[in-house]
């Protein structure tokens, strides 16, 4: 059976990168491609950030591959999160050979919560010029990606786990958090280091090779990922996957970059690397080390767009990450 993969695009380098990642992966597997819209040229369009269609389609492909939304990002991923049943994100921050990294020896993998938390989106003005936040932690969810950041470590070579929280001032929430992680790492025997995750951002700066795993809740997981982005040498690199029981969205972690957006010198890399997690999720193992391969050969040996100091555009690079899926 045909595997069918949804492909959203959506807005800036979206329509840039997503396009660049199906070329890959259609030079190494046979798939199927279901092509839909969502983000703010569709809300533009269509009154509507997210159509309909597009959510149930997500529900119902084997996997989708989502580019990045504008403004309405909140509107698009967070339904489309839902849409896959995902609980855990997984963000790989990684540094390579060949790319002028802060922190050459980095290789990071957050497990981060995604379901809820302070963007779990519960939010009110309660009076005039005076708004607040409701903040949701849940011990079924703590322990769903305490189970999925333990097994992902152990099943991955990682021998460093990090847990990231701030139960010292958000007692309740992230105690709750802290306790149930502690709990499952008990259960599985686990060894693991808890971190506030305030010190950890400044720790993660200056001893990367330290850490590996690093489990989070939702915010301190967004914020400490893009700091491991500044050091393995920028946005473009990171890739990223939202894990359910059985669908999964992919995405790189970058957004639309409005400043170069059309310009056709967006950075491949972060969304052909979400593609060869997409493989992985989809059983084809060989083929995603072999896309990884590539992506590696062609970060030592160039070409490179301009935000790692080439003059190539997004199809150079794609062009090469296909050229070197055969070596
Ligand atoms: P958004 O509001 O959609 O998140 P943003 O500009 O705030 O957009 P990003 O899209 O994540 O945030 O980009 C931040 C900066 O990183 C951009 O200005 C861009 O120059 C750079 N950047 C991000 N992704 C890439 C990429 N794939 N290739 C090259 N540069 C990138």
């Amino acid at each position: 059976m045909t595997e069918t993969v949804l492909v959203v695009p959506g807005d800036g380098i979206g329509q840039e990168v997503v396009p660049a990642a199906v070329e890959v992966l259609a030079s190494v597997v046979d798939l199927e491609y279901v092509e839909a819209e969502a983000g703010d040229a569709t809300e533009a369009a269509t009154g509507e950030a997210l159509p309909a269609e597009t959510y149930r389609l997500a529900t119902e492909a084997d996997a989708t591959l989502f580019g990045a939304a504008g403004e309405t990002a909140a509107d698009v991923i967070l339904p489309l999160r839902e849409a896959v049943g995902s609980f855990a994100n997984l963000r790989p921050a990684r540094a390579y050979p060949g790319v002028d990294a802060l922190r050459p020896e980095t290789d990071l993998v957050f497990v981060r919560e995604n379901t809820e938390g302070v963007y779990a989106g519960i939010e009110s003005e309660i009076a005039a010029g005076v708004t607040t936040l409701t903040r949701v932690v849940t011990e079924d969810a703590s322990r769903r990606i305490a189970e999925y950041g333990f097994t992902y470590a152990e099943e991955n070579g990682y021998a460093s786990v990090t847990v990231a929280h701030k139960a010292n001032v958000m007692r309740t929430t992230d105690g709750l958090f802290l306790e149930t992680v502690r709990a499952v790492g008990d259960e599985l025997g686990a060894d693991y280091d808890e971190a506030l995750m305030d010190a950890l951002a400044m720790h993660l700066l200056l001893r990367p090779e330290e850490y590996g795993v690093v489990i989070c809740p939702n915010l301190a997981g967004d914020v400490l990922s893009d700091l491991a982005a500044g050091l393995v040498g920028g946005l473009g690199l990171l890739p990223s996957a939202n894990v359910g029981a059985d669908n999964a969205l992919f995405e790189p972690v970058h957004g639309t970059a409005p400043d170069i957006a059309g310009e056709g010198v967006a950075n491949p890399t972060a969304a052909i690397l979400s593609a060869a997690m997409l493989l992985e999720h989809l059983g084809y193992g060989e083929e995603a080390t072999g896309v990884r391969r590539s992506v590696e050969a062609v970060l030592a040996d160039g070409p490179h767009t301009p935000d790692l100091g080439g003059d190539a555009t997004t199809t150079d690079v794609t062009a090469a990450v296909i050229d070197r899926l055969g070596d």
